[in-house]
């Protein structure tokens, strides 16, 4: 029975609209070649949008995102444009609060061609996902820090209540991993235990979970330990789960390793609601060139059909998820059709082009 998802779009700053326009043109190729349907909304929020109406996250937008099946979502936020607070406009950080996206999906894939700064061994492969947890943690004081003339402080916070989620998250994605073939089945959870009394109880509460798969490899490493192994041998992570501060510090290393922020997607996702959106910012020292790197988008909306694929139990849709990610890497390794920032000289719409032409088979 075909199946229409409405997708709610947030275009968002920068080079935000110009590497949304070619992502939802390959969407709607690829969704046209298959019995379900994508019907986009593309609706206001951002920092122009501050900048003109002194709303970053109109009401009707977050409504129409709550009722959506999915939201994607581009860069947003501009330096030149904040709050009279001085903090930046970031209705992506509202959407996580507001729609409780705890589960902050990273994956680190090196594929063949990416300009890895890592000397990968002979016949390994990296592809883990960090999943970092993005409602609480250190973030949870998130500018509303104690601070006097002599002292600061901020407030880490770890809930059972979170916890018990986002590694139920971590262990079925391991599981949804190991039966695609991509991973052994294993989860680490990051911590720092050894230190802190919070940490001992994020773990504690880890190892409960760990009890329901048994099938799964549940393993635990320091954040410091993780930070030196992400380098020496990343090949080792399969599910990489962690508090909110750790999560973003490890991310951007990730996104190191494979080379850079223009092919890093990422998912923000909750008990009922998701929202797909690349690594990076607003870039807008390029915007309006036509020279941004469309990657990022086109996998982050790749990671919105696995999703949706799953939760409706619409295999097509994880087909077609995995196909257009295969399409995004024959095109990296082809070592054409990329974009400056990848090392190619190629524009926004030729590296999408080329990103339609591989799912076609032309590549
Ligand atoms: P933020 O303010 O959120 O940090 P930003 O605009 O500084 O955002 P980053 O995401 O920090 O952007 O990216 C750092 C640099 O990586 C950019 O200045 C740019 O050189 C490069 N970069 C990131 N994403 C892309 C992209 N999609 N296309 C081309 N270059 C990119
Ligand atoms: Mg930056």
């Amino acid at each position: 029975m075909s199946r229409s998802f409405d997708v709610v779009v947030f275009e968002g700053d920068g080079i935000g609209p110009e590497i949304t326009a070619p992502t939802l043109d390959i969407l709607r190729r690829v969704s046209e070649k298959s019995a379900y349907e994508l019907v986009f909304n593309t609706l206001p929020a951002g920092a122009n949008l501050y900048a003109k109406t002194g709303e970053s996250l109109p009401a009707t937008s977050l409504e129409a995102a709550r009722n959506a099946d999915a939201i994607l979502l581009s860069a947003m936020g501009l330096l030149n444009i904040r709050k009279p607070d001085g903090t930046e406009i970031s209705p992506q950080l509202d959407l996580r609060s507001e729609l409780d996206l705890f589960a902050g999906v990273r994956p680190v894939r090196i594929t063949p061609g990416l300009k890895t700064p890592l000397k990968l061994e002979e016949g390994k492969t990296v592809d883990f996902v960090l999943i970092r947890e993005s409602t609480e943690g250190l973030f949870y004081s998130r500018g509303n820090g104690e601070v006097n003339q002599d002292e600061a402080r901020e407030t880490l916070v770890i809930t059972r209540k979170t916890s018990e989620k986002l590694f139920k998250f971590a262990f079925n994605l391991a599981r949804q991993r190991q039966s695609a073939g991509q991973g052994e089945g294993r989860v680490t959870c990051v911590d720092k235990a050894n230190v802190f009394r919070a940490f001992a109880f994020f773990r504690d509460i880890f190892n409960g979970e760990a009890r329901h798969y048994p099938e799964l490899i549940a393993d635990h490493a320091y954040v410091d330990a993780t930070a030196l192994w992400m380098v020496q041998k990343p090949w080792f992570f399969d599910v990489m789960v962690t508090e909110n501060m750790f999560g973003d510090i490890l991310s951007d290393l990730g996104a190191g390793l494979m080379g850079g922020l223009g092919v890093a997607p990422s998912a923000d996702i909750g008990e009922n609601h998701a929202v797909f959106q690349p690594c990076h910012g607003s870039v807008p020292d390029i915007a309006g060139l036509g020279i941004a790197n469309p990657f990022a988008m086109i996998l982050s909306a790749t990671m919105m059909l696995d999703w949706l694929g799953i939760r409706h139990e619409q295999p097509e849709l994880v087909r077609d998820g995995g196909l257009l990610r295969d399409a995004v890497d024959r095109v990296i390794a082809s070592g054409r059709s990329t974009t400056r920032d990848l090392g190619g000289s190629s524009t926004t719409a030729d590296a999408a082009a080329a990103v339609l032409q591989a799912f076609e088979g032309a590549i």
